[in-house]
């Protein structure tokens, strides 16, 4: 049993992630703002004697004593990581020396969840680690691809520098239960629409892609990868991938046939392509994602109907 430190706990990812440690018998403190995090997606582990939930903000140090640190506090959807750009930025960089910091005290082994957003608009596809991006350091996604990428500078600079025990995870486009119906991120987006029967909004012409991975695959690579001896980076990601049009008649399809898909204008510097190669994950971690796009999409969309119907309910009691 360790005592493990979740930043970003309360959010998506985070608290799949919780759920995964406090079964495995760890003691778990969750560490959130709550800026896109809920407290109501750790709530199933109030009271429980090794869950812990701090209110923080990780731009400012922390002192607590832990084994392992997963570091994920940083808004990921476009829409919430622009809302305050500089905030964004000043979570990756002094969030991540401040959590790097952390852990050289204490001595412990910290996995930061970096993203596929470090490749930027890629020239190679497949995206493999070795690739070093093309990343626009002045747009309006560059709060959080550069943040990013800083921070895994940071990792290794405190690996070189202090011999600190780090993980780089780059993340590729996750989702499944939990997302917030607000998320704007696409799939959350076409879900809800499709739900509220809403048409489907395309951005551009549907022809850029994205490789999707389930919730619960993503969870098990990271804990892989925190307990392996690989240092990373790592792409961990589902190499399926679909333009974001097929991505719409897939989910419009699931919920109703006849629902129109709108087309909106492309946001700037919208990736055009995004896969991950993922033969290290599969060589160093002997990971690879278990469960289909269709399979992740129909467990989604229950998620989403369910909490869609308990809200609808409690506006009728
Ligand atoms: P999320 O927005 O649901 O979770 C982020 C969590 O961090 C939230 O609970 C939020 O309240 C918290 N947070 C944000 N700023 C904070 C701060 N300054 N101090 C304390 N807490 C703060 O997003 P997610 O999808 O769960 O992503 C988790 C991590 O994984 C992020 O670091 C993200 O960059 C990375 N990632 C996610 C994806 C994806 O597709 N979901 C892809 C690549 C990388
Ligand atoms: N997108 C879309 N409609 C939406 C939301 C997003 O067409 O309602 C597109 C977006 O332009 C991008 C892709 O879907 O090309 C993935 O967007 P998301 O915000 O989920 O993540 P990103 O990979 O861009 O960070």
């Amino acid at each position: 049993m360790m005592r493990i430190l979740v930043t970003g706990g309360a959010g998506f990812i985070g608290s799949h992630l919780i759920d995964r440690l406090m079964s495995a018998g760890h003691e778990v403190i969750c560490l959130d703002n709550y800026f896109t995090g809920r407290k109501h997606n750790v709530a199933q582990w109030y009271g429980h004697p090794r869950f812990e939930l701090i209110r923080h903000d990780i731009t400012d140090p922390i002192r607590l004593e832990v084994d392992q640190i997963y570091h994920l506090a940083c808004p990921a959807s476009p829409v919430h990581y622009q809302y305050n750009p500089i905030k964004t930025a000043k979570t990756s960089f002094l969030g991540t020396v401040n959590m790097l910091g952390l852990a050289k005290r204490v001595k412990a082994r910290l996995l930061m969840a970096s993203t596929s957003e470090v490749y930027g608009d890629p020239h190679v596809h497949p995206q493999t680690e070795d690739y070093w991006g093309n990343v626009n350091p002045i747009g309006i996604r560059s709060c959080y691809d550069e943040g990013k990428r800083v921070a895994e500078t940071l990792c290794f600079d405190y690996h070189r520098q202090h011999n600190l025990e780090i993980r780089v995870a780059r993340i590729f486009n996750t989702y499944g239960p939990r997302m917030l119906e607000n998320d704007g991120r696409v799939v959350s987006n076409f879900i809800v629409q499709a739900l509220q029967g809403q048409p489907l909004t395309v951005y551009g012409r549907g022809e850029q892609t994205r490789s999707f991975c389930y919730v619960s695959d993503l969870v098990d690579g990271l804990i892989r990868l925190m307990n392996g001896d690989h240092l990373g980076p790592v792409n961990l990601g589902n190499p399926s991938e679909y333009t974001i049009l097929q991505l719409a008649e897939l989910i419009r399809d699931r919920i109703d046939p006849a629902l129109p898909i709108e087309f909106r204008p492309l946001p700037q510097d919208d990736p055009q392509q995004r896969r991950p190669d993922i033969s290290r994950a599969q060589a160093w971690l002997k990971w690879q994602p278990l469960v289909s796009v269709q399979d992740g999409l129909d467990r989604t969309i229950a998620d989403f109907r369910d909490r869609q119907q308990a809200a609808a309910t409690l506006i009728a009691d």
